[in-house]
């Protein structure tokens, strides 16, 4: 059993910032095709702003609720685009899903990772099929539970979890857009990847292999 403490998930945070960092010209140039090509940007800045506020806490001192409040603040304050209330209210409802633990087990990380995915549907109220990062967030967040009930081990479930959001994301192609900015285009959103489901694979497979 995984046992995952601050310093973990400042790891998984600073895989997470470097992962999105190589990723933003291709979603800057999905958010171009429906969208008004700064996602790769906002993810970026966002991203970046969470590792230098993460960098400066003192570990030792500092519980994960605390870490991941820290990181929803820093990236709330640094993107102006929607998805900066949206990962800003999964790393708040992360935090409150493992109040008072010094140390997650997998079935805390299995929690705060539901309710990463939880937070950015009750955000943002989109559902499946709205062609939103909720295609990719929800599919790898219910897999993640399902392989961990299962008995299967972190590393596992998180693997999983990101075949579940490439799946998810592959499917926004052949949605149309009824959330966001890209909803303006209607039936000329079919065709073309949401860039918020994009990059959430990106954010879930930095995850992984931050955790795995
Ligand atoms: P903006 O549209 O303000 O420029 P970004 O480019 O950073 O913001 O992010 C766009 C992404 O945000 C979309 O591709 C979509 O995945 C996601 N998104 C937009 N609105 C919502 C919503 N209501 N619920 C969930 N995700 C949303
Ligand atoms: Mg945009």
């Amino acid at each position: 059993m995984a046992s995952i403490d601050t310093a973990d998930l400042k790891r998984m945070f600073d895989e997470i910032a470097v992962a999105i960092e190589a990723d933003k010209d291709r979603l800057c140039q999905l958010d171009g095709v429906i969208g008004d090509a700064d996602h790769g940007i906002a993810m970026g800045l966002g991203f970046g702003a969470v590792r230098d506020a993460l960098a400066s806490l003192d570990l030792a001192a500092t519980e994960p609720t605390a870490l991941l409040n820290t990181a929803a603040k820093s990236f709330l304050n640094a993107v102006g685009a929607s998805s900066g209330p949206l990962y800003a209210t999964a790393f708040m409802r992360g935090a409150a899903a493992v109040k008072g633990k010094a140390i997650l087990a997998d079935a805390d990380f299995i929690a705060l990772f539901q309710a990463m995915a939880q937070g950015i549907q009750d955000r943002g109220k989109a559902e499946i099929g709205e062609k939103t990062m909720v295609d990719a967030w929800l599919p790898a967040a219910q897999a993640a539970a399902a392989a961990d009930a299962a008995g299967k081990t972190l590393a596992e479930s998180l693997t999983v979890a990101l075949e579940a959001a490439e799946r998810g994301a592959q499917a926004t192609k052949d949605m149309i857009a009824a959330k966001g900015r890209s909803s303006r285009l209607g039936e000329r959103s079919l065709g073309h990847t949401d860039p918020g489901a994009a990059s959430a694979v990106t954010v879930i497979g930095a995850i992984r292999k931050g955790l795995g």
